[in-house]
């Protein structure tokens, strides 16, 4: 009696695994990335070492040339596919009243995204801050320090300031590659091998409406640019999302990175584009103090004319799309341990700031 259950239980075993065996992976799967994200949250060098410099730098040498093979987005196209199955199933276990099996699939299907995410890109988060890295100190600057870098950032602009004219995206992306080598051997940063062609999505209104400038595709390493981007704004957006390619998560850290970048070309209009998108940033760090209206005087009227060339670009998709989706992204960073959220990405005056301190940048 005995021994005939223990035999119809080993049987069993295997029936379990066989039917069960895309759910206990999944668990699986889920209970290693929750083990690596408490890991990597207590111990950032481990992420480094482990994740970004080893699994993360392997994973883009062979992902980011095989998707730059596409002229079109995969990571958008999938978007498509992903709903269009999500809704077939729903309405096919729907209609055949199979409600535990549709909640399980959803489950499923959110499992296999978010260890995706996390697995391709996402881990990146938990790498120690660019300022451990680059060996100086980023603080919020004080109310004179801001100044100093408010006034120092129109002054820049001001010397590079001239008409943009459109770009060969294929020059501007050659160009964008060579200082990327040349920054990240000079400050001995992990060069991480990749291809990131930039990418324009099928239907634009997915980031116009989201008022996004760019975005790194997470899931085939892609990089995509607003189809209706000023030619001021690209070389900047452009190196940006080439940042968030090489591992470099934080919002305020990419845009860091592509200003290093874009200041070290010869081309004075990517320095231009790099100085405009900073300014930007210092005009709303400073906005809340007295001098601001006077300090902004100093600003050429030409500089201001491309900022309300830019706003007219966007202005026109202001709405409740665009306020759900800053407010979504602003959960997201949070959720990955972005101080401050969406508010990170003006985070990148501190690190100017304490960049231009360390090396006495004047
Ligand atoms: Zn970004």
């Amino acid at each position: 009696m005995t021994n005939r259950r223990s035999n119809d239980s080993t049987r069993e075993f295997p029936v379990f695994w066989r039917r069960h065996r895309l759910m206990i992976g999944l668990v699986t799967a889920t209970l290693v990335l929750c083990g690596l994200l408490t890991l990597f949250s207590r111990f950032p060098q481990l992420a480094e070492k482990l994740y970004t410099r080893f699994f993360y730098a392997g994973l883009a040498r062979v992902l980011s040339p095989l998707s730059a093979q596409f002229p079109f987005s995969l990571s958008e196209v999938a978007i498509y596919v992903a709903i269009l199955l999500l809704l077939f199933r729903l309405v096919l276990n729907f209609k055949r009243r199979r409600f535990g099996k549709a909640a399980l699939e959803l489950l499923g299907g959110v499992a296999v995204i978010v260890l995706w995410f996390y697995f391709a890109w996402g881990f990146n988060y938990l790498r120690p801050p660019i300022e451990q890295q680059l060996d100086f100190a980023a603080a919020a600057p004080d109310s004179a320090a801001l100044r100093e870098n408010f006034l120092w950032c129109i002054n820049e602009a001001n010397r590079r300031w001239q008409v943009v004219a459109s770009w060969d995206l294929s020059t501007l992306d050659n160009e964008i590659e060579k200082d990327y080598s040349s920054v990240f051997s000079t400050l001995n940063l992990p060069a991480i091998a990749g291809r990131w062609p930039p990418k324009f999505p099928l239907f634009p209104g997915l980031l116009d409406y989201t008022l996004t400038s760019g975005i790194f595709g997470p899931f085939f390493h892609e990089v995509h640019l607003n189809a209706h981007l000023l030619p001021v704004e690209m070389p900047f957006v452009l190196a940006h999302e080439k940042a968030h390619g090489r591992g470099f998560a934080r919002e305020s850290e990419a845009s860091f990175i592509a200003l290093l970048v874009c200041l070290r070309s010869p081309n004075t209009a990517i320095q231009y584009s790099a100085y405009f998108s900073l300014l930007g940033h210092c005009k709303q760090r400073y906005r809340p103090y007295a001098d601001y209206d006077s300090l902004k005087q100093i600003i050429r009227p030409e500089i201001t004319a491309d900022f309300a060339a830019v706003w007219s670009r966007v202005e026109k998709y202001m709405g409740p799309v665009a306020e759900f989706s800053h407010k979504g992204y602003d959960v997201y960073l949070r959720a990955n341990q972005v101080e401050g959220g969406a508010a990170n990405y003006a985070d990148v005056v501190d690190l100017v700031a304490g960049w231009r301190k360390a090396h006495k940048i004047e």
